[in-house]
């Protein structure tokens, strides 16, 4: 489902590569969490799965299509069938709970007869029923966060892209948070998930490719994580 093949990664005007032939395989319907410190490169690793960067050099194949070779034209159509969310929400902050959930169908021009089905299914999913006309600032932060997983799977991806979901989130509100990505994928979704926050992983027992300073230095399935402190 998302497959890494040699890949190399370096920024523009930078000396040390992002990623240095990372080879990571993740399967339909796993759960993966990308962990290591600030700085090793999980966002990249991200940003090339969203084809938010292109590699420098090796392969990068997620849901069959070769991103490398995508034509940017080709992008926006990819990236319908990825949900995405980020530690920082990214919620439309004028707009209620239930217009955010909505918008990422009406983008891809659902009917709106579909939208008004599945948005209260989908907010009931993520367990904010009776929420849909509030204002994101109205929410808690755990709150916010549940309304961008909301937003981001409403329309059924078949992979899930987490970048540090639970970064801005108190511990027990993170747990929360990640069991509700556990539900998500176990009703056959597949979840990338990078953190750097050692409890939420030891929590789950799920697989763990740890990255140090670009390169993979663990991969291991129904592992934990040894954060350095
Ligand atoms: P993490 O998500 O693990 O904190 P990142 O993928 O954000 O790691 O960063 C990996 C490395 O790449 C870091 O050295 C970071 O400074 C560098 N980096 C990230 N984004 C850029 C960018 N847009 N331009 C230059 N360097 C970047
Ligand atoms: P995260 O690791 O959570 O993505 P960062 O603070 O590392 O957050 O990066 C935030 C943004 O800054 C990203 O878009 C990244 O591409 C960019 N960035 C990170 N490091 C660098 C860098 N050394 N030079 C230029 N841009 C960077």
């Amino acid at each position: 489902m998302i497959r890494f093949d040699n890949v190399t990664k370096v920024y523009p005007r930078s000396t040390r590569p992002a990623l240095a032939d990372v080879n990571v395989n993740v399967e339909r319907g796993e759960f993966v969490f990308v962990v290591g410190p600030s700085g090793s490169g999980k966002s990249t690793l991200l940003r090339l799965a969203l084809r938010e960067e292109r590699a420098t050099g090796g392969t990068v194949l997620v849901a069959g299509q070769d991103l490398n070779s995508m034509s940017s034209r080709k992008v926006p159509r990819f990236r319908r069938q990825i949900g995405a969310v980020f530690q920082d929400f990214r919620l439309l902050p004028g707009k209620t709970v239930d217009q955010n959930v909505a918008f990422a169908l009406q983008v891809i021009g659902k009917p709106s007869s579909a939208i008004r089905q599945l948005v209260p299914e989908t907010l009931e999913m993520v367990g904010l029923e009776g929420k849909g006309k509030r204002l994101p600032h109205q929410l808690s932060g755990g709150e916010q966060q549940r309304v961008a997983i909301a937003r981001a799977v409403v329309n059924k991806p078949q992979i899930l892209l987490c970048d540090e979901p639970t970064g801005n989130l108190d511990p027990k509100i993170s747990l929360d948070i990640v069991r509700l990505l556990d539900r998500i994928n176990r009703a056959g979704t597949t979840v990338l998930m990078a953190t750097h926050d050692a409890d939420t992983v030891n929590a789950m027992r799920r697989r763990v490719v740890q990255l140090e300073e670009g390169v993979v230095v663990r991969d291991a399935e129904h592992a934990t994580y040894l954060a350095a402190t």
